[in-house]
């Protein structure tokens, strides 16, 4: 058989990236201010270690609209190209100068360089029919100039920019227009650059100066124009838990969800290095018993560049109830969502964020244990959903879980154990764990059931049916039954024979006259035991029979 290369030329190849590389055309912005702040980064690196003799001083990246001439222009002060890097970085498609940088410089990657793939610039042409790069290395070689109208060819010639960086101009193609709208612009700037490290300006806007000290109050404030820089470079899930306190939390809470206006009840800041790096701040927002809050609520970043907030897939289902931010150089920045998914390194990131989150628990409960039980109501579904979902996470539970009783206990399940275990066991020595899932519906059961001395544990979350199947095909000899079920009846107590406030004549007749009126499928009677006066008779449910209908209601749904 012969054996050949298949040819890939670059004709083929423009249109290609054009329509199918990224779904999204809007991230052309992204991916050219990532290269604007990776080539500021790179600068930062090369005076740092001394390498470039030049002031790093306090560059920013510019990004500009000139809506006469149809162009958008992405201004950087990092370090520039040569003639012959252009040719190399730029004229050669997949060969990216970022990785080509830190394979040289490897102490280079902890400053977070964002490049990956060599095609990100190429995106430019998504949304121009004309790109032109305008550059000046921090070396002394000449400034250049390149310019490429989409096909294979391009012009490189000497440029008279005197000051070192690269200046991006994009002339805007016509079904694009968009991209020459300032509110546009905002709005992309708003979204993958807000917490970009390298400090980003769109225009200038007017800002009131504070009265100096001593002066008139009634004075005019001095108002001056400065520029209006988009982004906060500094974030707080950049910096070291130890450097915030628990109102910077609250603050940056804020600032990620500006709409928001509820507290978070605590947060869960990751920090990782081995064997991935991932930070991050997940919140817990108050739940209560709803299941149905927006999700997608966490934000994945790369590097301080926004990837998505369609999380799913990448962290598990049960941590899409919480908020917060989640960013890791490990998550491939683009591409596709089916290859995130099947991604290694996502599947290591989700089951890291899960037992984080368990240890999380952990800690909570340990260091103040009155606090934790005033939180659980509102956290326990993102628990529960967990412990069904998530086995790592399950395992763990024991020591974080907590079931609160009708009465303002909430008891872990070796506490409730401890408690009922002489009390609450059907004939074959089975533990019985009473529930109610509905106070006030209820409430006839538990009083019967109180007076017996029972536990009766409040169960009210939608997730508690299956919960509570979890808890018993995987805990010993239990058996959850609700307090309005037949069991109540058979349970072995010492002190049994309670004295009815009616005569077994009584009894006879009520009896007879309660089954002609009730369906005798559905309910049982019972008519001894109870020691309620107003309560002379209980009709119960088979617990099989209920929980068959409760699982059909909820079923599927979750
Ligand atoms: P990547 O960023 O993944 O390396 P790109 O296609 O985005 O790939 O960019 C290709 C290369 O072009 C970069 O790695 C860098 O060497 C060079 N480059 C792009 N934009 C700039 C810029 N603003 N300043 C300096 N170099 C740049
Ligand atoms: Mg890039």
């Amino acid at each position: 058989m012969a054996k050949g290369n298949i040819n890939v030329s670059v004709e083929n190849i423009f249109p290609l990236i054009k329509k199918f590389l990224y779904s999204d055309h809007e991230i052309f912005l992204r991916e050219l201010i990532s290269n604007a702040t990776d080539a500021t980064l790179k600068l930062k690196h090369l005076t740092n270690t001394g390498e470039a003799k030049v002031e790093y001083g306090n560059p920013m990246i510019e990004v500009k609209i000139n809506k006469e001439n149809k162009t958008l222009q992405i201004i950087d002060q990092g370090i520039g190209m040569t003639e012959e890097e252009v040719q190399k970085y730029i004229n050669e498609v997949a060969f990216s100068g970022a990785e080509d940088f830190i394979s040289k410089h490897k102490d280079a990657e902890k400053e977070g360089i964002i490049g990956h793939f060599g095609l990100g610039f190429y995106s430019a042409f998504m949304v121009a029919d004309k790109v032109e790069i305008i550059t000046k290395s921090y070396t002394d070689a000449p400034a250049v100039q390149w310019v490429c109208d989409g096909s294979p060819q391009f012009e490189l010639g000497p440029s008279d920019k005197k000051d070192r960086g690269t200046e991006i101009v994009l002339h805007i193609a016509e079904d694009s227009q968009e991209f020459l709208e300032e509110y546009k612009i905002r709005e992309l700037l708003q979204k993958y650059n807000r917490f970009m490290p390298i400090p980003i300006k769109f225009g200038t806007k007017e800002e009131t100066l504070p009265l100096p000290e001593g002066a008139d109050k009634d004075a005019t404030p001095e108002k001056v124009i400065v520029d209006d820089i988009i982004n906060n470079p500094n974030p707080a899930w950049t910096k070291a838990p130890s450097e915030l306190k628990e109102e910077d939390y609250k603050a940056f809470y804020h600032e990620l969800y500006p709409m928001q206006f509820d507290e978070p009840l605590f947060h869960i800041h990751l920090n990782v290095d081995y064997p991935f790096h991932l930070t991050g701040i997940l919140f817990f927002p108050k739940l209560g018993n709803n299941l149905n809050i927006d999700k997608d609520k966490i934000q994945l970043y790369q590097n301080q560049v926004f990837v998505t907030d369609e999380v799913k897939g990448i962290v598990p289902d049960f941590l899409m109830l919480l908020r917060g931010v989640i960013d890791s150089p490990d998550i491939p920045l683009n591409v596709s969502r089916s290859y995130l998914q099947a991604d290694g390194a996502v599947k290591k990131i989700s089951s890291y964020i899960t037992k984080k989150v368990a240890d999380k628990m952990v800690s909570l409960m340990n260091d103040n244990r009155e606090d934790y039980e005033k939180k659980w109501n509102d956290i326990k579904v993102v628990i529960e959903y967990g412990m069904i979902s998530e086995e790592k996470f399950y395992e763990k539970s024991d020591k974080f879980a907590l079931y609160p009783t009708v009465d303002g206990k909430y008891l872990t399940f070796e506490e409730l154990k401890d408690k009922i275990k002489d009390n609450q066991t059907d004939k074959d020595g089975k533990l019985i764990i009473l529930y109610a899932s509905n106070i006030d519906e209820q409430d006839q059961y538990i009083q019967t059931a109180k007076e017996k001395g029972y536990e009766v544990l409040l169960l009210d979350s939608p997730i508690v049916p299956h919960l509570i199947q979890k808890l018993e095909t995987t805990k010993e000899n239990i058996s959850f039954v609700r307090v309005d079920a037949d069991h109540i009846n058979n349970l072995i107590k010492k002190d049994e024979n309670i004295a009815s406030i009616l005569t077994d004549e009584e009894k006879e007749t009520l009896k007879k006259d309660l089954e002609e009126t009730i369906d005798s499928k559905t309910y049982t009677i019972a008519l001894e035991n109870l020691s309620k006066d107003d309560a002379p008779f209980i009709l119960t449910q088979p617990e099989f029979m209920r929980r068959m209908k409760d699982m059909q209601q909820t079923g599927g749904g979750m």
